[in-house]
């Protein structure tokens, strides 16, 4: 047989060869200086600013794994023999090419899986929205008040659990789809731009709000933008912050399992209704709540990649905060 192959390689040999050679994890860098299989994966593969990614690094043999991405440092824990990492990529991160750096520690080298990543544009809306003009324009007396709160809150997101205390999917806060608010860029009675950081979810006044996952209850308090808010530390650098409740249920220091009641909705701080806004953020980046709500967090192999929740509802005369 003429030799047209790779060396000494029959049509079933080759054919192996080449189905292995396209399998191959596009994003894997150059060989790692080791036998163990390594493997980088990210769901979702495609990288839009705002998307929470769950990053999965096969190393069974690695003694430690750490990462960085946009200067947020990446914490990652062991299950199995995979390391998992839930990060993200912030509603307002630069568009284009960005290096995700990867290091695993095995047989005491440090083994580069560093990887190139563009992160796309999410094409999010612009709107505008009346609110009552003391939360566009503070009075003095409240100033005093919202540098405070700044300072509380900087204070609550410094630190977080050192391991996961979330487990498994997230789930909804309210038995509603979320609005597709997210990343909406605003005008506030004309005057301030900012860019809509949650998803709003239509909650009549009084709806029990529950917590979307286990965690730490990290603040419990009245806020003047926020309202009434509930933080919960989820571990890792990871936060949910559900606001404008007309109560809270639940106290700071408090542990909290998925579907806990946290509080009921309501219309408190900077609304122009009864909503419950609900964000996450990751290491100060924040991401898109239904991205979340949508991520399989099983961690067993990656699956096909499907929606678990119906995209966002798309309503209109309801402007939230
Ligand atoms: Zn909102």
């Amino acid at each position: 047989m003429a030799s047209r192959y790779p060396e000494g390689m029959t049509g079933s040999r080759l054919r192996r060869w080449l189905i292995t050679a396209l399998l191959a994890p596009a994003l894997l860098p150059a060989q790692p200086p080791t036998n163990t299989p390594t493997r980088v994966e990210l769901t979702p593969s495609a990288v839009i600013a705002g998307s929470p990614e769950l990053i999965r690094v096969k190393a069974p043999d690695a003694a430690a794994v750490t990462g960085e991405w946009l200067t947020r440092k990446i914490a990652f824990f062991r299950h199995g023999d995979v390391w998992f990492a839930l990060a993200g990529v912030d509603v307002e991160a630069p568009l284009g090419p960005s290096t995700l750096h990867i290091s695993a520690q095995i047989n005491g080298a440090a083994v580069d899986l560093s990887q190139s990543l563009d992160i796309h544009a999410a094409h999010y809306k612009t709107g505008t929205l009346s609110v009552s003009p003391q939360f566009v324009e503070p009075p003095p007396e409240a100033l005093k008040e919202i540098e405070e709160e700044s300072k509380i809150k900087a204070r609550v997101f410094a630190s977080s659990a050192r391991e996961p205390l979330w487990l498994g999917d997230f789930h909804a806060p309210v038995p509603a789809q979320a609005t597709d608010s997210f990343g909406t860029r605003r005008m506030f009675n004309g005057k301030l731009a900012s860019v809509h950081k949650g998803a709003d979810f239509h909650a009549a006044m009084g709806t029990p709000v529950h917590a979307s996952n286990s965690g730490t209850v990290v603040l419990a308090r009245p806020l003047f933008y926020e309202g009434n808010c509930v933080i919960i530390d989820h571990g890792m650098g990871l936060f949910t912050l559900s606001m404008h409740f007309s109560r809270i249920d639940v106290k700071e220091g408090q542990h909290v399992n998925t579907g806990d009641r946290l509080g009921l909705s309501g219309a408190t701080g900077r609304v122009t209704g009864p909503h419950l806004h609900w964000a996450v953020r990751w290491e100060g980046a924040y991401l898109d709540p239904v991205k979340l709500l949508n991520l399989d967090l099983s961690l067993g192999a990656p699956k096909p990649q499907t929606s678990k929740h119906p995209g966002p509802a798309h309503r209109k005369g309801h402007p939230h905060n």
